[in-house]
């Protein structure tokens, strides 16, 4: 049997009494470790972050937690080959797809440890001017944004078992709030092993970093009022948690980041061969591959004008033919697998519905895997689908196949394009193709209300632009609607949701002692 990999509550290292749940290899079929977090004591281990870990950062000034921020990155960048060749054996990832996620999560805590520095030796923070509340000028209000003084909970999802974790962590341990991670199971081992390095090197105060891999059984039960939890997942899952005592009756703060119909729009006039069109298909193809399109951001739709359909179709297949499938030890392989098996029946299983409603335009059956062998390993070719008349297909824009696949559909008219664009009901990010600035422009501010990112590709930035579906700190992430309504990073807004505010109301001498 392999090795059981311990939690880390309370400040020590525990081992779960049960079996454990395997995690497996999934180009090898082969088990790696285990988890396991029955038995522990829950309810201690969250007042023991509440109270050590979370006083004990408090007593830090904003500049000492991003010093220690900066501490972890060292930690981390130390570390980094292992973290590689875990994601490769867990996560069945090409290189290039483990630094999404674990180069994504250095370059994200860096990042907040720079903000953090900004920030200064304070240890709240103002919130906008102070405001005259009556005629005389003496008594005024002044909001001020301070630390909860509870835990941050994070439940997190499969495909980004680094980023996940420490995109959230920076803001939450830069804010002076204790974090508990529970990674989902499948790939719960290099969430564990990063908090691991992070915990033996003793950066952060004991109670300030803790794992609990395994069950998520209790873990809702364990909050109290000024505890928050950020949940990364599933919209069905997203909707046990947003019903869940804690959240419906004791008001536990919640961000919900759930599943998402992303888009891609060409303007209409874009012709074939125009270089917003050759940058649309780039990036469709290249983000129906990247993570064998296990991304919350991922294009799951494309919409183009009539007269481009044709042309996009060819060219996108055209590329994706020649992406080469299977073992990600293959220096010839583009493309791993998926998660595991579930995820592989999943998709398949998200195709054959969307089929009802879609043609193939690109089979990814025909992707014949390199030196995996198909009985085993979870891998699956990119399936580019279509449909000719976009308004009936209903099921293309309802449903997120968390896989390579993208639906391929044409538009008549701008108005038409937006109008489908929404049947997405809210979602992390659309990507805008055009060469006119002010077209541009215009359909970016029509999509803002329904996207939490738009991501505009004009040929200028063409050679430069972050990619559609990279969440890069400085911007926010997450999206209304069905994309859950969260809100995550985009600076130093992050810190937000691990404060809380309040308006100290004041003769303005007293005010002044906030400001010194
Ligand atoms: P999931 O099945 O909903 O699981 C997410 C997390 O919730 C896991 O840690 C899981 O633990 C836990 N969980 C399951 N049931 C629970 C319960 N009753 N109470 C508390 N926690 C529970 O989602 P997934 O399959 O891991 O992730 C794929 C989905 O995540 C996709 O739909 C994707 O779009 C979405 N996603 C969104 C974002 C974003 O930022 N918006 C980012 C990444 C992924 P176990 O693993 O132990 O079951």
């Amino acid at each position: 049997m392999s090795e059981l990999i311990s939690n880390f509550l309370a400040g020590q290292w525990q081992t779960g009494n049960g079996a454990g749940t395997a995690l497996i290899d999934p180009v090898l079929g082969t088990e790696l470790v285990r988890v396991d977090a029955t038995g522990l004591d829950l309810a201690a281990g969250f007042a023991f972050a509440r109270n050590q870990g979370g006083a004990a950062l408090r007593a830090l000034s904003y500049r000492e937690r991003a010093a220690m921020l900066g501490a972890a990155v060292k930690v981390l960048q130390a570390n980094r080959d292992a973290y590689y060749e875990m994601a490769t054996a867990n996560s069945g990832t090409v290189k290039n797809d483990s630094a999404v996620d674990i180069d994504g999560a250095v370059f994200t805590l860096g990042h907040y440890a720079k903000l953090g520095d900004s920030l200064g030796d304070r240890h709240f923070m103002l919130d906008g001017e102070a405001a005259r509340l009556g005629k005389d000028p003496l008594f005024q209000s002044q909001h001020v944004m301070v630390p909860t003084r509870g835990v941050a909970l994070f439940i997190n999802a499969f495909n980004f078992p680094a980023w996940g974790l420490w995109e959230k962590a920076a803001p939450a341990l830069l804010s002076g709030v204790p974090v508990i991670v529970k990674p989902a199971t499948a790939t719960a081992w290099l969430t564990q092993r990063m908090v691991k390095d992070v915990v033996d090197a003793g950066i952060f105060p004991s109670g300030a970093l803790s794992v609990i891999c395994g069950s998520s059984a209790g873990l809702m039960d364990a909050l109290q009022p000024f505890d928050v939890v950020s949940f990364t997942g599933s919209a069905e899952t997203a909707g046990v948690i947003r019903s869940h005592p804690a959240v419906a009756q004791r008001f536990v703060r919640v961000n919900i980041e759930a599943d998402s119909v992303n888009s891609a729009l060409l303007l209409p006039d874009a012709v074939p061969g125009s270089d917003a069109f050759d940058l649309l298909v780039k990036e469709v193809a290249r983000e129906m591959t990247v993570k064998s399109g296990q991304k919350c951001t991922a294009i799951r739709r494309v919409f183009v004008p009539e007269a481009c359909y044709d042309a996009a179709a060819q060219a996108i297949a055209a590329r994706l033919s020649k992406t080469t499938v299977g073992n990600p030890r293959n220096e010839s392989v583009r493309m791993g697998a998926l998660v595991n098996r579930a995820q592989l029946d999943s998709v398949r299983a998200g195709l054959d519905y969307l089929k009802q409603q879609a043609q193939t335009l690109h089979d990814g059956a025909t992707h014949a895997l390199v030196d995996a062998d198909p009985a085993i390993a979870c891998c699956i070719g990119p399936t580019l689908l279509g449909v000719r008349h976009a308004d009936g297909a209903d099921r293309v824009h309802n449903t997120e196949v968390f896989g390579p696949v993208a639906t391929l559909l044409p538009y008549r008219d701008a108005a038409h394009a937006l109008a489908l664009v929404r049947r997405g009901q809210g979602s992390l990010v659309a990507s805008v193709y055009g060469a006119d600035p002010a077209s541009l422009g215009a359909t970016a501010l029509e999509l803002a209300d329904s996207h939490g990112r738009v991501h505009v590709i004009s040929p200028d930035v063409g050679q430069l632009h972050t990619g559609h579906g990279n969440v890069m700190p400085q911007s926010l992430h997450g999206g209304p609607g069905r994309a859950g309504g969260g809100e995550e990073l985009g600076g130093l807004r992050a810190l937000g949701f691990y404060h809380r505010r309040s308006a100290v109301q004041a003769s303005t001498t007293v005010l002044a002692s906030l400001s010194a």
